[in-house]
Parts: structure tokens; sequence; C-alpha cells
């Protein structure tokens, strides 16, 4: 795959013992440092774009704590410098390479809501305050450079508005200079029967950049995608409110495990490596988190950040959108208020693709087990499925998820 970017591995680190005083091949001992080095001279040097308003730039691609350690490095070495969940680190695993280069890199703490989940759970001042400390503390990171709260946003526009908490909280740690920019995630509510006057992301989002306080976002967004997300990204772009799309994988990895869906694939790329084209070059989002288990997956999806869709990538792309609409839940929430039994639909198939394609299968069974109401719940009523606009058969990926998780 020639490539502007693809520079030789000298152009990165000029011998290992340079490499292992700048802090890397120390993180993971299970890959050699020349594999990793030999990872990062194939995807090159990511171009970098400015994030927000704030003018920082970020790689074209962003990484995320839950990374194999080895791309992690991997992802320094290139350039990645925006680190998603970086709370999840700890003293013991934080990358020596981040705290020997602390400024060059932004790293972001992930606030829950509290006393319940996403759904159930409260924003509260004082507890979102003592998490950040505490994770300060606990990772040896300093400071966060990104305040992401509440992770899983808002449920609707009035809760943005009436509560300040998570706001509050920022503040007072700002002040303290233990956080620096305000950002949050944000999923759809609409529909969903465990939080009443629940709205779709779009909404809440076009809410939040009306609303000035925070910087830049991360939402679900992929190929094939509605109207609505892709008319806030090109209004968060055109308002300088960043824009970072996660779950963008919509299946990718079971297209990669499909034989038959391979074979038909055009010569020259892959998947991963068309959708890592397609989201930095052909959207106005500013960056997007794609999971990374391995260097091969790495190498497979980072050397496409920056570069224009080829023929066979576009192509790859619309096999990929017919694809994920038979057989993948986009998360819509469009048939959750027609479910008579009041079946988590969306958050069902959320762990599906958690444990399908992001091999989370032991976390996606954990989340499974703690629904009030499960696949198993599903009466096979038929009311939900002319509301789901890509005619999945609900029932039956609900019972195929239950077999998976339960
Ligand atoms: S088929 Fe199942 S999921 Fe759909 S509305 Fe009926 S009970 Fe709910
Ligand atoms: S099952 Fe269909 S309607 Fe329901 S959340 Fe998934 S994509 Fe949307």
């Amino acid at each position: 795959m020639a490539s502007k970017n693809r520079i030789g591995r000298r152009e990165f680190i000029v011998t290992s013992a340079g490499a292992l005083a700048a802090g890397l091949g120390t993180a993971c001992g299970r890959v050699p440092l020349s594999e990793i080095e030999a990872a990062a001279a194939k995807v090159g040097r990511l171009p970098q774009r400015p994030l927000d308003r704030s003018g920082r730039k970020v790689s074209l691609l962003i990484g995320a704590a839950d990374w194999a350690p080895e791309a992690i490095e991997a992802g320094i070495l290139c350039g990645v410098n925006y680190w998603h969940k970086s709370d999840k680190w700890n003293r013991d695993s934080v990358p020596p390479a981040i705290l020997k280069n602390r400024e060059a890199h932004y790293c972001e703490v992930c606030v829950d809501r509290v006393h319940g989940n996403h759904e159930t759970g409260a924003i509260d001042e004082e507890a979102h305050y003592q998490y950040v400390k505490q994770a300060v503390e606990r990772t040896g990171l300093r400071y966060f450079d990104d305040m992401l709260c509440p992770h899983f946003g808002y449920h609707n526009t009035a809760e943005l508005k009436d509560n300040r908490g998570a706001i509050r909280a920022f503040e007072r740690l700002k002040k303290e200079g233990l956080v620096r920019h305000p950002c949050l995630s944000q999923h759809n509510y609409n529909g969903n029967a465990r939080v009443p006057g629940g709205e779709d992301a779009a909404t809440v989002l076009a809410a939040v950049i009306a609303d000035g306080l925070y910087e830049h976002a991360q939402f679900f967004f992929s190929f094939g995608d509605g109207e609505e997300i892709n008319k806030f990204v090109s209004l968060a772009k055109s308002k300088g409110f960043g824009t970072t799309a996660m779950k963008t994988g919509a299946g990718t990895a079971r297209m990669q495990a499909d034989s038959e869906f391979m074979s038909k694939l055009p010569p020259g790329t892959t998947p991963h490596h068309a959708l890592a084209r397609w989201l930095t070059t052909s959207t106005d989002l500013s960056t997007a988190v794609i999971r990374i288990n391995n260097l091969d997956q790495f190498v497979d999806t980072y050397s496409g950040a920056g570069k224009p869709l080829r023929a066979a990538d576009a192509r790859a792309i619309e096999m990929m959108t017919a694809y994920a609409n038979r057989e993948v839940c986009r998360l819509c929430n469009d048939c959750m208020t027609h479910c008579t039994e009041g079946v988590a639909i969306a958050e069902i198939l959320r762990y599906e693709r958690y444990a399908t394609d992001y091999g989370e299968r032991e976390r996606a069974r954990r989340l499974y087990a703690q629904l009030d109401k499960r696949g198993d719940s599903c009466q096979v009523c038929g009311s939900c499925l002319p509301h789901c606009p890509q005619g999945l058969n609900i029932p039956a990926k609900l019972a195929s998820t239950h077999r998976l998780l339960s």
C-alpha cells in the first residue's frame, strides 16, 4: 500500500535504545519493540486536524486506553495524541511514553452517572468531582485534558438545561488544574422506557452546541447512518464544535469473519481500511475512535487515516452498508416505544455488538445479566417490526443474542 505517509522505521525511532528512553517498549513485554516499530512504520505519521474551538490538533483517528498495549505504543509512534478513557489506566498500566511526554498527549477522563446505570443513574457534582480527583491520583497522569461527563450524555434537552452538576464539577476541577476542557458522549434515549422524556442524540447535541459550554462530543456514527446525525456533524463543524465518531465499525468484525462477504470484496482493501479512509476524508467529523485489539488491526485500520477513498474502498463501503443494514442494529431506538413488553431492544443489541464486533464477550455478558428484561422477555408479537428502518427481524435477533450472552 504505497503512501505519502509511509515512512521508514528510522524516521520514527533511530535506535531501540532511543525508543526505550522515550518510554516505549516498556509497557508490553509480550510483543518485541521491533514488531511495534515495524507496525508503526507501515502506518506512518498520522495527519492531524483541529479538534474544536480550542484549536488543539489531534490525530485524524484517536486512541483508547482499552486497546492492546502494543497497539497503544504503535499509536504513540504514529502520533496518536488523544486517549479516550485514560482513567482506565492505573500507575502500573499507564504508558510510560505518555507520562514522559505528558504535554504532547490529551488524556480524557470518562465520568459515569452514579447510583445506577446510564439510564437510571444521577448526575452528581460532588461524586463526579471526587471521581476525577481519585482518577488523577490512580493514574499518575497529574491532570486530565478532557473531562467527558456525563458519559452516555444527557437524557434530554431539559436535563441539559436544568442539571448543571457535571459542569459545576468540571469548573471546580479546572480551578484546581486537574481538567482543562469539557466534553461529553451522547447516546439515543428516544423511546427508552427506562428514561421518560428521553430524546435522540442529534436533538440533545444540537442543544449542547447552542448551550455553548461543551467543546466537543462523541456519539454513534458510521457508514449508512441517517440524515439527522449527518446534519448535526455539519452544524457542529460550522460552529467549531468538535465531533468524534464512536461505534464506527457497524459490524466490520463480523464482515471480516464472513468468508463469503470477504470473497466478494474488491481486492486491495478491507472493511477496516475502507472505514478509516471514509471516516477521515469523506465526512465532516473532527476525528473518530476505532477499537484495536492487536498490531495487525492497527496497521490495517490506521494506515487508511487521511487517505482518500479509492474505487475499491467506495465499493467496499457500499457493500458494508448493505451488510450492516441487514445484520447490525444501528441503535437508533425507533422500535423501542412500540415494544409491548418494554424490552430494552437497542441496549441488548448494543451488547451483541460488544460481543460480536469488539471481542468483548465477557463485558457484554456482564452488562446483559444486569438488564431487568432480557431477550427472552420478547413475546414475538411483531409490534416492533414495522418500525425498524432496516427491517431487522428483531425477535430473531433478540433470541440469538440471548443464546450468545446468557
Ligand atoms: S416482538 Fe418482541 S421485541 Fe418486538 S414488540 Fe413484541 S415483545 Fe417487543
Ligand atoms: S432494531 Fe432497528 S429500530 Fe430498533 S434500534 Fe435497532 S436499528 Fe433501530
